[in-house]
């Protein structure tokens, strides 16, 4: 079976835990952080952090226009928190110069579920992963307000919208990799194995 090599984008953000829980699910994981380095991986995890710095770093860093050539490529992408915000086509509540890669037609609200002391814990039931619901940790995290018709909504909590998926791409509200459950990120490396 094929290892996909899968980078963490590495201008902000938790950056280590996704490397840690991508090798926990089999994959070779690699920080990211020049265009050269992200013409080398077979798919691509955007942190959890603060979407609004690492959209001025992405610009900062030459990386916004490789990012979203890639994605609109086809490169498999994983975003949680600040990363399913960096995912969205449209965003609200972002910050007047905030940039957006895009890549799921999906409107997403920034920090939704209130700010840094509202932030929490809840189980969550996934469609597509087994064993039971996963844990979600959510932080100062954004939700969903609507999908287009070409993106699954794979998760919601309290009516909201928190694990979407189009094509390729998949983006979570919560994060996955702060809570030892690789779950999620076995997911994604399906994904990924299955395009290689
Ligand atoms: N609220 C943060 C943002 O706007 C996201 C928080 C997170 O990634 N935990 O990027």
């Amino acid at each position: 079976m094929t290892t996909p090599v899968i980078g963490v984008l590495a201008l902000q953000g938790d950056v280590r835990e996704h490397l840690i829980a991508l090798a926990a699910a089999d994959a070779v994981a690699r920080p990211v952080r020049r265009p050269e380095e992200l013409a080398e991986v077979d798919a691509l995890v955007i942190p959890g952090g603060e979407s609004t710095t690492m959209s001025k770093l992405a610009v900062l860093f030459g990386m916004l226009e490789p990012l979203r050539e890639r994605l609109a490529s086809g490169l498999p992408v994983y975003g949680t928190c600040a990363g399913m915000i960096m995912l969205a086509d449209k965003l609200l509540d972002g910050r007047e110069d905030q940039e957006t890669l895009g890549g799921i037609d999906m409107i997403v609200r920034r920090n939704a579920f209130g700010r840094q002391n509202e932030s929490f814990e809840a189980k969550v039931d996934f469609a597509g992963i087994e064993g039971g619901p996963v844990e979600g940790v959510f932080i100062r995290a954004p939700w969903v307000e609507s999908v287009g018709a070409s993106a699954e909504v794979l998760a919601t909590y309290d009516g909201h919208t928190v694990a979407v998926r189009q094509g390729n791409v998949l983006a979570t509200s919560f994060h996955p990799e702060l809570t030892g459950d690789v779950r999620v990120h076995a997911y994604f490396v399906d994904m990924v194995r299955a395009g290689l």
